[in-house]
């Protein structure tokens, strides 16, 4: 049976992402996890975040994934200890010595091997088995064939891959670009991303005339990378014997969870989902352009975006719902809505539905009306919608 893996950056984005139809949720914590600056959940919101994912039948995982120096052992192991208690169902970690460490300390929490372990054989799969893995992320330079070859290899032992979200130009995290350029380290959950920025040229003599580096027209954002959109090999994945199936972006918003989970919710369903209309869904969220990876073979130079580094969405989010009964039901504003506006609905069983706005808003259950609501007001909707649901206006 395969799962959906989901990420959660805060607990907005657990309950979204459970409400959207995960199977399994993975977090950070504000230490150990290779998302430093946002994105975690301090040690009693993990307890918190666990807790409601269980009520909800939900594993949910761990990441203590930092190649720690010498020095961060005894408190990664205090923290294993933490998250045992709390009943973590698994820590997804990539350093040898840790995994080592969680052995010889009899650390009762199944661990799964992270992305950052960049894991692109059999061999390495069984070893990680061999140490007592119960499951390896499979790296995202394998191809689809390579993937199914391994898994014809392994046996025992649970495997995942990475379907969805942005990707590094280099082995996943294994870069220095950003230590380099803003002394912010990747490999510690700090990467600032100057992989996907913009590069000038400066003449020593004239540093004030910087000259935009281009092979041509296009610019230089040579490494670039498109976002990974696998819905496609979904299918192919699921025959190859792939256990779960992984969202990237702990740092991403509620829209982008909501949108992306329902549509690889229902193509891990067996719903039959048309490449049109699957491109279609996840245009509306903010994306550098989609690529299918390393599955097909190898990159090629469509994979990356050369001539800019915008992301672009072809919708806004207004708001979310969240709370209704037989009659009407109550949204959170997140961005200016205003009256009559022709608005599409995404509830978190994947229905979209095209609905025109009342005009004038109701702005409260009082009977106050407004023509524009802004942020952080609550609107009301005369009919009702189920919890979660997103409200967004196409472009
Ligand atoms: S700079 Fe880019 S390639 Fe390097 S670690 Fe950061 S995201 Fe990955």
């Amino acid at each position: 049976m395969s799962k959906l893996l989901a990420p959660a950056g805060n607990m907005e984005k657990l309950k979204v992402a459970v409400a959207y139809g995960a199977d399994e949720v993975y977090l950070g914590l504000d230490r150990f996890s290779l998302r430093s600056y946002a994105g975690n959940f301090s040690m009693s919101e993990a307890a918190e975040a666990i807790q409601y994912l269980h009520i909800h039948n939900i594993p949910g995982y761990v990441a203590l994934n930092i190649y720690p120096f010498e020095h961060e052992y005894a408190d990664i192991l205090a923290t294993a200890r933490q998250l045992e208690d709390m009943g973590a169902d698994a820590v997804i970690v990539s350093d040898l010595g840790v995994i080592d460490l969680f052995r010889r300390e009899h650390v009762n929490l199944p661990i799964h091997i992270s992305t950052q372990a960049n894991t692109l054989s059999p061999q390495t799969v069984m070893a990680y088995k061999a140490l007592g893995a119960a499951r390896v992320n499979l790296a995202r330079e394998l191809s689809f064939a390579q993937i199914q070859s391994l898994q014809r290899s392994v046996s025992g032992i649970e495997t995942e891959v990475f379907v969805h979200g942005a990707v590094c130009f280099s082995y996943s995290g294994r870069c220095a670009i950003s230590d380099y350029t803003t002394g912010r380290r990747a490999n510690r959950g700090e990467c600032t991303h100057p992989c996907r920025w913009q590069y000038t040229l400066i003449e020593k003599e004239r540093p004030d005339q910087p000259f935009d580096a281009a092979e041509d027209e296009r610019g230089l954002y040579l490494f670039n990378s498109k976002d990974l959109a696998l819905y496609s090999y979904v299918s192919g994945l699921q025959q190859a014997g792939v256990t779960s199936f992984k969202i990237e972006g702990r740092m991403k918003s509620i829209h982008y969870l909501a949108s992306v989970l329902s549509l690889y919710r229902k193509i891990i369903d067996g719903v039959e989902v048309l490449e049109t209309e699957a491109l279609s869904q996840l245009s509306r969220v903010m994306n550098r352009g989609y690529s299918t990876g390393f599955m097909k073979g190898n990159v090629t130079p469509d994979d990356y975006r050369f001539h800019d580094n915008e992301t672009r969405g072809h919708s806004k989010f207004l708001g979310i719902v969240t709370w209704s009964d037989a009659a009407v039901c109550h949204m959170d504003v997140r961005n200016r809505v205003e009256a009559g506006a022709e608005v599409e609905i995404l509830t978190p069983t994947g229905e979209l539905i095209s609905q025109t706005l009342p005009g004038p808003l109701l702005a409260d259950t009082e009977g106050n009306v407004a023509p524009v609501l802004n942020h952080g007001k609550t609107m009301v909707l005369p009919f009702t919608l189920p919890e979660y649901t997103i409200v967004r206006k196409l472009d």
